[in-house]
């Protein structure tokens, strides 16, 4: 196996046009368990290590600009106000020195349907910025996940930053697992808020072949927010509306069996997190300074 090791973004980019099937690797979490596992057997590896652009991130008016390899403890210390679904997401991804390596890009690059950034990263809505010697592009979120462990690259492409809209209200994550720390969810939900333009958008993870949004489920709650004019007062949702929605986050599922839960337990516990999140992020949605607003 050959190890290279570019110095540069551009070095880096002209390694992949040269050697397509090099494996690139970041934090190495996902890559090099498969290597010591022999799943996998590279003829190159792809240090992307000595890149320093892919480390850095920038908040700017609307977006926030991810390096590919900025660690999930940095999301979780610096862009918690930007990025707090991604910052809690963060939280729950496996131990502090698992963390401390792995990031967004990595997990965007293996693409598993229980990576905990999706679900986040559907809900605030982001874009993912690759490049190749050819040029870039951005590939929207929702076209990023192609099939299981599949993703929208080309073998010549690399993930260069992501670009995730700054919270303009409220997120929340959770997972189901079966323990609190180093543990592969069973299956995850994350919600956002978007009360600039008056819509929710959804994640879930672990509960269908790629992560996916529940566009039903968001369609029939914005919907009912604006016209139960929710948003201008800020009153309590009614039962039947939260769980008309997380009935519709259910159904959006399509789970399989497998060794860490049923799909009719994913199914179940996903509308039980839709409801309980929505119950969460409206009461926060509520309590801060609409309610003052409202009353000035
Ligand atoms: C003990 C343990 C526990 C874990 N727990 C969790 C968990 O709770 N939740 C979770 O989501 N994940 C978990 N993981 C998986 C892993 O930590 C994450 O997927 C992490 O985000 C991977 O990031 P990385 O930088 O280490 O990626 P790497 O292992 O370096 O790379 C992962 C994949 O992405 C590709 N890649 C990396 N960077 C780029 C790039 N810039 N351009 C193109 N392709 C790229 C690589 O080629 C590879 O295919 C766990 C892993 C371990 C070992």
């Amino acid at each position: 196996m050959d190890f290279l090791r570019p110095a540069s973004w551009e070095e880096a980019l002209a390694a992949k046009a040269e050697h397509p099937t090099a494996v690139p690797i970041a934090g190495g979490t996902d890559v090099m368990v498969e290597i010591n596992f022999d799943h996998r057997r590279p003829e190159y590896l792809l240090d992307l290590n000595r890149i320093e652009l892919l480390r850095e991130w920038e908040v700017g008016e609307e977006n926030v600009r991810l390096g590919a390899s900025v660690p999930y403890t940095q999301i979780m210390e610096n862009l918690r106000t930007e990025l707090p679904g991604l910052a809690l997401a963060s939280h729950t991804v496996a131990s502090p020195q698992i963390r401390n390596r792995g990031g967004v890009g990595g997990n965007l690059g293996t693409a598993s349907p229980a990576g905990d950034a999706h679900p986040a990263l559907l809900a605030a809505g982001a874009e993912v910025e690759v490049e190749s010697v050819r040029g870039s592009r951005f590939i929207p979120i929702d076209e990023f996940y192609t099939g299981v462990k599949r993703n929208a690259l080309q073998p010549d492409e690399l993930i260069k930053t992501v670009h995730i809209k700054k919270a303009d209200g409220p997120q929340q994550y959770s997972k189901v697992g079966t323990r609190n720390a180093m543990v592969i969810a069973v299956c995850a939900f994350g919600l956002a808020l978007h009360p600039e333009t008056r819509t929710v958008r959804t994640g879930i993870g672990s509960a269908a072949p790629t992560p996916i949004r529940a566009k039903e489920a968001e369609a029939f709650l914005n919907a009912a927010l604006e016209e139960g004019g929710f948003w201008d007062s800020g009153k309590i949702i009614t039962p039947s509306v939260a769980k008309q929605f997380a009935d519709l986050v259910s159904a959006a599922a399509n789970p399989i069996d497998d060794v860490r839960g049923t799909a009719k337990y994913r199914r179940h516990a996903v509308g039980i997190m839709a409801r309980r999140q929505l119950g969460w992020t409206w009461e926060q949605y509520r309590g801060a300074g609409r309610t003052l607003e409202g009353a000035a």
